[in-house]
C-alpha cells in the first residue's frame, strides 16, 4: 500500500521541474503537485554559479527560480534533500529516500546532468574543483581564500571554463585557460568567434592556451602543478575543470525507461518517455526534434525551462510536439555577451554581419543547402528574433 497519492509528481529539483510546477499551476488550479529534489536548496538557476554568484554580485535567494514563499502560495509541495530512489512506471509508484511511497497519475523525470570528472593522475589532490551547484562555488571560494590562491588553471575552453576565468579575474586572480581545441568556445561557435573570445579574454589578462593536453596534476596534499603532455609543467594554486556533463539517467535506467543513443532518456516529439504517463524534460531529455529532424539532447537553461512547461501541458492532456528553437546565452563578466539560437553542430558555412572585432556583430550558420541552422549574436549584434522566426518556420513546415 502506498503511503499517499499525488496527481502530478515532479522528480528533480532543477529549472525543468520548477518550470513544470509553475506551468501546472498556471494551467490548472486543482490537482496535487509534489516536487522531489535531492539538493539542499529549493530549485535555483545554475547559470549564476559561474557568473554573478561567483563574483559575489548575486545572492542565493536572488538565484532561486521561485521565491521562498511561492511553493506554499501556489499549493505545490516541495521536498528538498529528498531523492526518488525507485520508480515503477507500470504501477505508477515512486519510492522516496524517506522510505515513503507515492502513487501518481502523471510524472515528470527531470534529473538533469552530472559533471564529467577528469580521470587523470593527481585528481585525488586537494584544490581540484568542478562547478555544477551553488554549493560547489561556496567551496571553491573558501578554498581559494584558505590557500591564498593567486593563480587558477581552468581545464576546458567551453563557456563554463571561460566564464569562471572571467569571474575569477574580476575577483583579482590570475587565470590560465587550457583546452585541447585551438580556440575557446570554437566547438559551439566556430574558430572565428573562438579567436574573438580569446582576444577578449587576453585583453583582460587571462592566459589562453589551445592545443594543450593535460596529463595530470602534481603536488603535496594539494595541487601545485598542472602536468601537460610533452613534459611542460604549469604552477597552479587551484584548478577548475569544466569538461562537460553527463545526463543523470540512473533512476530512469533502473525504472526501465528506454535510453537514447545520446545517453539521455528517449522521448518522442512531445517529450513522452517510453512509459505511459511519464514525461522527461531538461538536460537528460533526449527527444525527437521536429526542428532538427533527429534526436537531440540539449543542455541549456532556457530549453530546460521550456521543456518543463511543455511537459506540464502534456501531463494535463495536451498532445503537441515540442518545437521551440533552442536558445543559449553566456556572459564573460561584463566583457562580452553571446546569445545563440538553433542547432550548434550542423553548419558548414558562416556568414558574418560586422566583426569579429570591436563592437557588436552577428553570425549566421548555414547548412550545405544554404539554410539557416543557427545564429549567434555577440554583444547584441544582429537580429536574433528574425533568426528565431526563420528557424521556427522550418519546424512549422516539418510538422
Ligand atoms: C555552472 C553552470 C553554468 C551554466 N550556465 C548556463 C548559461 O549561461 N546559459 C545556459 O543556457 N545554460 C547554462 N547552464 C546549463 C543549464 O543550467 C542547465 O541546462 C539546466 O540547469 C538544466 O536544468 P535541469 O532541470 O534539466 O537539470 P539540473 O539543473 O541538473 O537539475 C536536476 C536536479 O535533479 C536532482 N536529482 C537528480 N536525481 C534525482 C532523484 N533521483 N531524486 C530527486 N532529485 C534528483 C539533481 O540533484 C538536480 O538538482 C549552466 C550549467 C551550469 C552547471
Amino acid at each position: 500500500m502506498a503511503d499517499r497519492h499525488v496527481d502530478h509528481l515532479l522528480i528533480g529539483g532543477g529549472i525543468a521541474a520548477a518550470s513544470a510546477a509553475a506551468a501546472l499551476r498556471e494551467l490548472s488550479a486543482g490537482g496535487s503537485v509534489l516536487l522531489v529534489g535531492r539538493e539542499l536548496d529549493a530549485p535555483y538557476h545554475r547559470p549564476p554559479a559561474t557568473k554573478g554568484y561567483l563574483q559575489g554580485r548575486l545572492s542565493k535567494p536572488e538565484a532561486l527560480v521561485h521565491p521562498e514563499g511561492w511553493w506554499a502560495e501556489h499549493d505545490v509541495e516541495l521536498l528538498t534533500r529528498t531523492s526518488v530512489t525507485a520508480l515503477d512506471p507500470a504501477a505508477r509508484t515512486a519510492t522516496l529516500s524517506t522510505k515513503e511511497t507515492v502513487t501518481f497519475d502523471t510524472a515528470l523525470v527531470a534529473t538533469g546532468a552530472m559533471v564529467r570528472r577528469l580521470t587523470l593522475p593527481g585528481t585525488e589532490l586537494d584544490g581540484l574543483h568542478y562547478v555544477r551547484a551553488l554549493m560547489n562555488v561556496d567551496l571553491l571560494k573558501r578554498d581559494l581564500a584558505a590557500a591564498e590562491a593567486e593563480h587558477v588553471v581552468l581545464v576546458g575552453g567551453s563557456y563554463l571554463g571561460c566564464e569562471v576565468a572571467a569571474s575569477l579575474t574580476v575577483l583579482g586572480l590570475r587565470c590560465t585557460v587550457l583546452m585541447m581545441e585551438e580556440e575557446p568556445m570554437e566547438r559551439g561557435f566556430g574558430p572565428a568567434v573562438g579567436r574573438h573570445v580569446r582576444s577578449v579574454l587576453e585583453a583582460h589578462g587571462v592566459t589562453v592556451r589551445g592545443g594543450v593536453d593535460v596529463a595530470g596534476f602534481a603536488g603535496g596534499e594539494r595541487i601545485e602543478r598542472v602536468l601537460l603532455a610533452g613534459g611542460e609543467e604549469l604552477e597552479a594554486d587551484a584548478v577548475v575543470a569544466g569538461v562537460g556533463a553527463t545526463p543523470d539517467v540512473m533512476l530512469a535506467r533502473r525504472a526501465g525507461l528506454t535510453l537514447g543513443d545520446l545517453g539521455g532518456v528517449a522521448c518522442d516529439a512531445g517529450l513522452r518517455t517510453s512509459a505511459e504517463g511519464v514525461w522527461a524534460a531538461g538536460d537528460m531529455c533526449e527527444y525527437h526534434s521536429v526542428l532538427h529532424g533527429r534526436a537531440v539532447r540539449i543542455e541549456h537553461e532556457d530549453v530546460a525551462a521550456r521543456q518543463g512547461a511543455h511537459a506540464a501541458r502534456a501531463m494535463l492532456g495536451a498532445d503537441v510536439p515540442y518545437t521551440e528553437v533552442p536558445y543559449f546565452w553566456t556572459d564573460l563578466a561584463d566583457w562580452m555577451s553571446l546569445e545563440h539560437l538553433g542547432a550548434a553542430r550542423d553548419w558548414v558555412r558562416e556568414e558574418r554581419e560586422g566583426g569579429p572585432g570591436i563592437g557588436p556583430f552577428a553570425v549566421r550558420y548555414l547548412d550545405r543547402d544554404g539554410r539557416l541552422v543557427a545564429a549567434l549574436s555577440v554583444d547584441g549584434g544582429g537580429d536574433l528574433e528574425a533568426a528565431r522566426a526563420e528557424l521556427a518556420a522550418r519546424a512549422g513546415a516539418a510538422r
